[in-house]
């Protein structure tokens, strides 16, 4: 627990994201996430910045169709894909990117993406993703709790902190 707000598993769930240290970033790889009407707004706001920085394949897609896709998860609607890649996946997190150079990483990024691997049960409870909790379906190796011992209130300090300001569901 952090300040008020309860994280199911957090006492016992360990995480360490090793992005750029074995890690290309598969969590993007076919990641598709959901976004709600203000990650909509905070991406548009972003796009004119976030364009130049794609790869061509991506750039070119959300100049024809738009970033995001009809395709739907849990009643909203998801990020697009180029080449099997989230059209903002460029060796990195462009919306992470350019957040960071304006002093707050999570300022365009989705917020599924930006607590990941925080997130909220069907009966609306925060708790870490892990395999063997809540049927996680994704074998993203970071999610096996035996791949780092390192406590997930501890990696996910920041993330935790931008949970407390979400409150109980990411907003629509
Ligand atoms: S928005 Fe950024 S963090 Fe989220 S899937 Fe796309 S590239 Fe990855």
């Amino acid at each position: 627990m952090l300040g008020s707000l309860p994280v199911l598993n957090l006492s016992e769930a360990k995480f360490e994201c090793i992005f750029g240290r074995g890690c290309d970033g598969i969590c993007c790889q076919q990641g598709r996430p959901p976004v709600t009407d203000d990650d909509v707004a905070r991406i548009e706001q972003a796009l004119p910045k976030a364009l130049p920085h794609l790869r061509e394949a991506a750039r070119k897609k959300i100049e024809k169709v738009g970033f995001l896709s009809d395709w739907k998860k849990a009643g909203r609607r998801t990020l697009r894909v180029a080449d099997k890649w989230c059209v903002f996946f460029n060796q990195g997190c462009v919306l992470h990117k350019l957040g960071m150079q304006e002093g707050d990483s999570f300022k365009y990024k989705p917020v599924v993406c930006a607590v990941f691997p925080l997130d909220v049960t069907t009966k609306g409870q925060w708790y870490v993703r892990q395999w063997g909790v809540d049927g996680e379906q994704w074998d993203l190796f970071c999610l096996n709790p035996e791949a780092s011992p390192k406590p997930a209130a501890e990696s996910l300090r920041e993330e935790l902190a931008l949970v407390e300001r979400v409150g109980t569901k990411p907003q629509s």
